[in-house]
């Protein structure tokens, strides 16, 4: 009898889809505990292994030296736990419905690890969930770290995935340890050691013919290593492109059933073609369809994208989709183009020449970049933190300078003029608001969506202030209200910011004079308009920054622009001091405690 689902399951959408699924659930575990043991060596590390899972934990996962220490360099406080000279580090998670075998078993492990048999150099263990968090860290910030790394060489995923059973993961780390010594290269590991599942990152530079034959002299040896420990090239990720064209060595004999299997569900070859079967007429090189290749250059495009800096950026982005589960846009739109892969994407196709610079003229090309409402989750949520925000900025200010801003983006974006009138004719502003016939006729004139609330405005407006007394507090405050604050909710945001910062020893002063932060100029492209403003900011602000005065932004999209945008407006040590001393009140405050 055929077992469908096993076949199935790993097949990589080579022979069919899934459209539905059982899932068996689980209650939750009551209790839980964590402990961070630290070895001198990997061997060290893979014997503590096959040990630690004799006592049944939940989970086992190892970070290696490289890691460590760049969470050390950056004096990340994951790694206050670790002595300085270890070559890695194991969480062991345990958890269960009875507390006192759980602590019991982390103690017992521990114990054995480091005083028994002395393989473990240190050990910490928690009960308590914060505490866990803490001892987490150290694997959580691991991944992070590893893909924002700097230079040329990067971490690639080409070995990433090999898997032995866990009594072979002690030969396993001394044959990887051999391979990347004898081609001379630097790798991270970091992984699921309880299943002898290892994410191995060699550093490589796939622009370096060099280096690239190196990718496929240690996918061929590492593949090598895996088949004599009866392992796999592939425990979590799949095989995908990278690794088909290893598979017939993997499977020897049996690779031929595969291709049959393969036919038998799709004679058409129309399912995920060219993974794990490969293409009879054109077998593939691991090194095949590199998103930068040896072959891989720039061109020079006459575009804001010929700055190293942009280019750089356009090229930090690995394709990786995580922006699928975070970006607003394509949540709401499930359209790819929506995505920040696709601006990166498009983007690089025109820097590598593949697409002609004129298309950032485009209307298509320009719909693409409007898809981000520069909310700026890339910058922490993307792996890579791709500034995909700045870059989609830069292309539609392009677009802008050569195209002209229509009529809606100037108007929607003049929020200090629409927002100080407003302000000066409230109530009548606000009643005009709501008369229908009149609200009808802007949403005509602007293109406004008919559900969409405009701000309803205040008198009198919160335009300057100074604190009566206390210039010798203890923090001087240069609160930059923003308009929002300052025309809508004056009694609200902006004298309650004022109100608590006072309340905290703050002396509080808003210059006269200030301007709208620019961001919604930044954000749709009008980058002239936007730097004018942010000037004519700078010159006021910065001079108090001399006094010692620090600025506090009550409304983050302000705090944002002073921070971040400012200084590539601008680009002068006035902007950046601005930004460097531009605080969000919220940490602002959690700073003062
Ligand atoms: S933009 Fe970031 S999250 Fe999206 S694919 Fe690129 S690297 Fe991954
Ligand atoms: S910054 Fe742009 S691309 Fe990134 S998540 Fe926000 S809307 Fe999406």
């Amino acid at each position: 009898r055929v077992r469908l689902t096993r076949l199935l399951a790993g097949s990589e959408g080579t022979l069919a889809l899934f459209v539905e699924a059982k899932l068996a659930i689980r209650d939750a575990p009551r209790f839980r505990s964590v402990a961070l043991l630290s070895f001198a060596s990997l061997e060290a590390l893979g014997e503590a292994v096959e040990r630690a899972l004799g006592f049944g934990p939940s989970g086992v996962e190892m970070i290696d030296r490289t890691l460590l220490e760049e969470l050390r360099r950056l004096e990340h406080p994951a790694v206050g736990f670790l002595p300085s000279e270890v070559e890695a580090a194991l969480i062991v998670e345990f958890d269960g419905d009875d507390e006192e075998e759980v602590r019991s078993l982390t103690r017992r492990l521990v114990e054995r690890l480091l005083r028994e048999e002395g393989l473990a150099v240190e050990g910490h263990f928690a009960f308590d969930p914060k505490e866990q968090e803490r001892l987490l860290a150290v694997r959580k910030a691991s991944v992070p770290i590893l893909y924002r790394a700097s230079g040329r060489r990067k971490p690639l995923s080409f070995v990433e995935d090999g898997t032995v059973a866990p009594e072979h993961l002690p030969a396993y780390l001394r044959g990887l340890r051999q391979i990347l010594g004898k081609h001379g290269v630097h790798a991270a590991i970091i992984g699921h050691a309880g299943n002898g599942n290892l994410h191995v990152r060699p550093f490589l530079d796939l622009q370096d013919p060099e280096d690239l034959r190196k990718v496929e002299a240690i996918a061929e040896e590492v593949a090598a290593l895996l088949k004599t420990l009866g392992g796999s090239l592939s425990g979590e990720h799949g095989d995908g492109l990278v690794r088909t064209p290893l598979l017939p060595k993997m499977f020897g004999d049996l690779y031929p059933l595969l291709g049959a299997i393969k036919r038998l569900f799709d004679p058409k070859g129309l399912l995920n073609p060219g993974k794990i079967v490969l293409h009879p007429e054109a077998p593939l090189r691991i090194t095949e369809f590199l998103r930068y290749g040896a072959e891989y250059r720039r061109v020079p495009t006459g575009t804001p994208f010929d700055e190293p800096l942009w280019a750089e950026e356009i090229e930090k982005c690995h394709g990786c989709g995580t922006c699928r589960d975070y970006c607003p846009v394509f949540l709401a739109t499930g359209d790819e183009a929506a995505t920040a892969r696709a601006k990166a994407n498009l983007l690089r196709a025109v820097i590598r020449g593949d697409l002609p610079p004129s298309i950032l003229l485009s209307e298509e090309f320009k719909a693409v970049m409007d898809l981000c409402v520069n909310c700026r989750l890339c910058l922490t949520e993307c792996p890579t933190q791709v500034n995909i925000p700045d870059l989609c900025i830069q292309a539609r200010g392009y677009y802008v300078t050569h195209r002209g801003q229509t009529l809606q983006n100037r108007l929607l974006a003049e929020a200090q003029w629409t927002s100080r009138l407003g302000s000066l004719a409230a109530p009548w502003a606000n009643s005009a608001n709501r008369f229908i016939p009149l609200r009808r006729l802007v949403e005509k004139g602007i293109g406004l969506d008919h559900r969409r609330c405009l701000p309803l405005f205040q008198r009198p407006a919160f335009l300057t202030y100074s604190s009566p007394d206390g210039w010798l507090a203890r923090h001087r405050v240069l609160y930059f209200p923003g308009c929002f604050a300052s025309f809508s909710d004056p009694q609200g945001e902006a004298w309650a910011t004022v109100e608590v910062l006072e309340r905290n020893g703050c002396f509080v002063l808003t210059p006269p004079g200030l301007r709208c932060c620019g961001v919604a100029k930044v954000t749709v492209g009008s980058l002239e308009e936007a730097r004018d403003d942010a000037e004519r900011n700078v010159r006021i602000l910065s001079p108090w920054l001399e006094e010692g005065f620090l600025i506090v932004a009550s409304a983050a999209s302000c705090g944002l622009a002073l921070k971040q945008d400012y200084p590539h407006l601008l680009g002068t040590p006035e902007a950046r001091q601005v930004a460097e001393n531009t605080w969000d009140v919220h940490e602002f405050l959690l700073m003062l405690k």
